[in-house]
């Protein structure tokens, strides 16, 4: 049986019967992965209770003679992240970029850019020394941009012009554009959306660097409000769905901080 062997962050799990267990894993090495864990509802001492949602692994699988879902053969637990866990708003968080991630990758697409940024912004969510909203601004600016539909931020997204040549303290987005507009290309009908420039700003910096640099990134609260607003428009309309989790979050968000 061909066995293979990497890190992984589970993304979701689902009983299978009474006795299995069935998880996707976001594996460093092989993208995403399907895979049964025999026996591990039924017996604690099979994986040892380790197979929680977003907990970082060491795993062996095999794929089997027959055709059918890979095998979980081995489990190390290398973070449990248990303070994500036992709150409500970092757990809701957290679903939220883990439906996101499940929702655009398919199995066995390697994304190990992607697998760092998530361990990165849940390893900090445990932690809790950057706000949850900043991490979720940050995770998504830089999902959507390993996704390839990033938001076009620095000019209008129509005519070109650059942001700094648009008036006012706030500049108009289009969701349907996938960018800034400029008020000569605005139409008047629709719904508006607005960014401060210095919410624009923010985005950008987030957007660059290395992760760490990133989430020292302070938010003044508008802009935190603001980004996550547009972020959590922007990132559901580009990838074509409309999470779950995203529902749930605004939920528990709004009574946490009514
Ligand atoms: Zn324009």
């Amino acid at each position: 049986m061909p066995g293979y062997s990497t890190p992984a962050i589970v993304l979701r799990k689902t009983d299978f019967g009474d006795y299995d267990l069935i998880i996707t894993l976001f594996t460093l090495k092989e993208g995403k992965i399907t895979a049964i864990a025999k026996s591990a509802k039924k017996s604690t001492k099979r994986f040892g209770g380790i197979l929680e949602l977003f907990s970082a692994l060491d795993v062996v699988y095999g794929t089997g003679l027959r055709k059918g879902l890979p095998v979980l053969q081995e489990a190390i637990l290398k973070h449990p992240f248990p303070s994500i866990r036992s709150s409500m708003l970092k757990t809701a968080y957290a679903s939220y970029w883990a439906e996101l991630i499940n929702d655009w990758m398919e199995n066995g697409q390697v994304e190990a850019r992607l697998y760092q940024l998530f361990h990165h912004v849940l390893k900090e969510l445990d932690a809790g020394r950057v706000p949850e909203a900043a991490l979720s601004i940050l995770f998504q600016m830089r999902f959507i941009t390993i996704a390839g539909l990033a938001p076009n931020l620095t000019q209008c997204s129509v005519c070109r012009v650059e942001v700094e040549k648009i008036k006012g303290a706030r500049v108009e987005f289009n969701l349907e554009k996938g960018g800034i507009i400029c008020g000569g290309c605005a139409s008047g009908t629709l719904a508006k959306n607005f960014l401060s420039k210095g919410t624009l700003k923010q985005l950008l910096w987030l957007e660059k660097g290395d992760l760490t640099t990133a989430v020292r990134v302070k938010f003044v609260s508008g802009a935190l409000r603001e980004g996550l607003e547009f972020l959590e428009a922007f990132v559901p309309y580009h990838l074509g769905k409309s999470p779950r989790s995203l529902k749930f979050l605004r939920q528990i968000r709004n009574e946490s901080f009514p």
